[in-house]
């Protein structure tokens, strides 16, 4: 019987989807798509990858690039510590590797950001190594195929999966072989009304057998999302508005509005300027926006204020272009077009008055 490593490569060589990274054995560029991929669909990540790579072709043009550059190529993908992770990983790689990616899986693992898929995929794809990579479809794939009925949050139960995938290498091809699995997962064997009918493994695959395909596979539920109110200051100044360059926390070296924890009144939002050495009034309140993070949700009230005395000793002042250039959260995407708004229409209305200092 034809194996199943055998089948699924042949069905990938009869057409795929085509991805730029698909069409390298780079390992930069396959390891920037993979740490894209992580929590993007590939059909997305294109654009992002292309702008990228025209941004930071090599390890060493990564390894130098400056971090607002950086951020804001990545600007939109969120997660940001996997940017930060890839810059601190490029100047590692080309200051003690002589610029280049080791190419077991078991050295890939040492590097900041590479966990075991990433480092599977790079060794297998770029340097054809022996040894598979495990993503969310490979996981529903594998507990499918052989009818795994435990939790797939559970480490030893991935660890489980990952010795049986592996158990299912090919000796060559393992680079089509990992690509092959993720396509399969991506296009036949979805999370929903999975498409047997035109599985090459199906007569391998043990949920087939059995029909239990809609059960696999087992999931636990994840801690529902903490719920956050906050706060949007957008402060407007001389046709500027007041940014702030975050140092910590989940938007950690991106720029922002004051954002305040809570809902909060006007005399608090006038308390937390003057505690900043400013004065404001209160132009008015925009739409509200959601923000949906892996772990928390921000229910965010915006607020624009005109102010009208500044000491200079919070924050710095942006125009328009600086909007446009500067790195900033997809959280806050929704002030930031109220912003521009403000800054490019109702700049005449709104913000002319001369400051107090
Ligand atoms: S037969 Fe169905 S459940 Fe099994 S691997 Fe193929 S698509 Fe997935």
């Amino acid at each position: 019987m034809e194996s199943f490593a055998r089948k699924i490569i042949d069905w990938y060589d009869r057409g795929h989807r085509m991805f730029p990274w698909r069409e390298t054995k780079d390992p930069y560029r396959i390891w920037v798509s993979e740490i894209m991929l992580q929590q993007t669909r590939a059909e997305t990540v294109v654009s992002y990858y292309n702008r990228f790579i025209a941004l930071f072709p090599t390890l060493e043009a990564l390894a130098n690039a400056g971090e607002d550059e950086l951020l804001k190529a990545w600007e939109g993908l969120g997660y940001y510590s996997r940017a930060r992770n890839l810059k601190k990983c490029a100047v590692l790689l080309v200051t003690e590797y002589q610029g280049r990616f080791p190419d077991t899986p078991e050295q890939l693992l040492q590097l900041p950001g590479i966990g075991p898929y990433t480092a599977g995929a790079i060794a297998s794809i770029a340097f054809g190594r022996k040894c598979s990579a495990v993503d969310g479809n490979v996981l529903r794939v594998m507990a499918r195929v052989e009818g795994i009925e435990e939790d797939i949050r559970r480490p030893e139960v991935v660890r489980r999966i990952r010795e049986r995938t592996d158990a299912r290498l090919p000796d060559q091809d393992c680079d089509r072989f990992s690509n092959a699995m993720m396509e399969l997962g991506a296009c036949i064997c979805v999370p929903k009304h999975p498409r047997c009918e035109a599985c090459p493994v199906a007569d391998l695959c043990t949920a087939w057998k059995t029909g239990c395909q809609g059960e696999l596979p087992v999931r636990s539920r994840a801690k529902p999302q903490r719920v956050e109110k906050r706060d949007i200051l957008l402060l407007y100044s001389d046709n500027r508005v007041l940014i702030l360059r975050q140092n910590e926390g989940l938007l950690e070296g991106l720029y922002s509005f004051p954002n305040l924890s809570g809902w909060l009144s006007e005399e608090e939002h006038l308390s937390f300027l003057h505690s900043h050495g400013m004065d404001g009034q209160l132009l008015g309140e925009r739409e509200p926006a959601r923000h949906v993070f892996s772990h928390v949700i921000w229910e965010m009230r915006i607020y624009e204020y005109r102010i009208t005395r500044e000491n200079g000793s919070y924050g710095g002042w942006a125009n328009g272009q600086d909007l446009q250039r500067l790195p900033m959260a997809t959280a806050i995407k929704k002030a930031r077009q109220y912003c521009l708004a403000s800054l490019n229409q109702h700049a005449s209305k709104v913000m002319h008055l001369p400051l107090q200092k």
